[in-house]
């Protein structure tokens, strides 16, 4: 059958938000994108991977996310021999393939080091990568350093108000959508995932809770209460997730045996029956996939006009130099014409029957 229309919105959304890379006007535009806080060691880049579904990115039980990195996924089509093509490529590598996926993390890792050197220093320059497959969500992932308080290494004494200042200035953008991690064996009370998304987010209209390491908890505790939301009330709620362990990662257990052991570990636990539809990174993935829907609808006229008038300083400023304005400028508006296009389409079909984009 037909890939859903909602399925070709983002995609377009994520192709102008190169173009305006390009523009050098990237900052004007609040763009919508999902980004994981919370403490160090939470379990935010296994959040990522697990819903991406593929293994790439450095984790670990020190810090290992030291340098913002700009995940876009954008879905490809399976070949007709249903064999499927999945590789990466960083936009400091232009051109380059990366099919084996722990090369990408060692690139991340050599990138991390080459910017903010090699003792867990931090840096706030981007690391842009985007990830090729026929098994993901259309969707723009970043993930951050994790809240630390203690400098080591080669930090700096205010570690801590930079790496809050660093978050604030990805998630305080109300086109952001906020994952805020918080392990199971932690106090969600003290959680500084809550604490930093509530400060960007005060009425809760674009955080979800995730509560990680639900396999690890106290004998005798579960997170039924957190997971209801009668710990710290959200309102779109929480979803309880099992990632892999740092055993798992030095057995190289795969993601796919992840996901199973996950369902399992649901399945075995009845205090988790009736709240099925939070727990389990697929649970996950569809209701992150049910907010940005409502969330790109919300925000498209609003997307239109700034990116109308972006193009229109950018045609006047081309303009004074004399030059001619065909390429750049040019090339915004006919993806600013594609854009009003889907715009109209898409919001016909919301309001018609609210499809999921979902397409696993
Ligand atoms: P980050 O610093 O927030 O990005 O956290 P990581 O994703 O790097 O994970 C930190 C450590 O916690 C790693 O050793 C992970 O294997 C481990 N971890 C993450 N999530 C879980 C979980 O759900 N269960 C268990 N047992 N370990 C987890
Ligand atoms: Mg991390």
């Amino acid at each position: 059958s037909a890939a859903p229309l909602g399925s070709s919105v983002i995609p377009i959304v994520n192709k102008l938000q190169d173009i305006f890379a390009q523009l050098g006007s990237q900052s004007t535009i609040e763009l919508p994108q999902v980004a994981v806080v919370g403490s160090q060691s939470s379990g935010k880049s296994s959040v990522l991977e697990s819903l991406v579904g593929r293994d790439f990115l450095p984790r670990g039980s020190d810090i290992c996310t030291r340098r913002p990195l700009v995940l876009q996924l954008l879905q490809t089509k399976r070949k007709p021999d249903g064999s499927e093509e999945e590789y990466g490529e960083f936009l400091h590598l232009p051109g380059k393939r990366f099919y084996d996926f722990s090369e990408i993390r060692r690139e991340i890792q050599a990138e991390t080091d080459r910017e903010a050197g090699g003792n867990k220093g931090v840096s706030d320059k981007q690391i842009r990568l985007k990830i090729f497959s026929p098994n993901v969500l259309d969707i723009t992932l970043v993930d951050l350093p994790g809240i630390t308080k203690v400098p080591v290494g080669d930090q700096p004494s205010d570690i801590e108000a930079r790496i809050r200042t660093m978050i604030m200035s990805y998630i305080k953008q109300p086109s952001c959508l906020i994952l805020a991690v918080t392990p199971a064996n932690s106090d969600l009370a003290n959680s500084d995932a809550h604490q930093i998304a509530g400060n960007a987010d005060p009425d809760g209209y674009r955080t979800i809770g995730v509560i990680t390491k639900l396999d690890i908890m106290d004998r005798g505790t579960d997170a039924r209460n957190p997971l209801l939301g009668k710990v710290v009330p959200l309102r779109l709620g929480y979803v309880g997730v099992v990632n892999r362990s740092q055993e798992d990662i030095l057995l190289n257990r795969s993601i796919k045996d992840a996901l199973v052991a996950e369902e399992k570990f649901f399945r075995g636990r009845p205090v988790y029956t009736s709240l099925a539809d939070r727990c389990g990174v697929p649970q996950l993935a569809k209701k992150l996939n049910q907010i940005l829907v409502q969330h790109i609808k919300a925000i498209l006229p609003g997307l239109k006009s700034r990116i109308s008038s972006a193009l229109v300083s950018v045609a006047k400023e081309h303009a004074s130099y004399g030059e001619i304005t065909e390429s750049k400028a040019g090339q915004g508006a006919l993806l600013l014409n594609i854009l009003s296009k889907y715009c109209e389409a898409f919001s016909s079909m919301v309001e018609g029957k609210n499809e999921e984009m979902s397409t696993s």
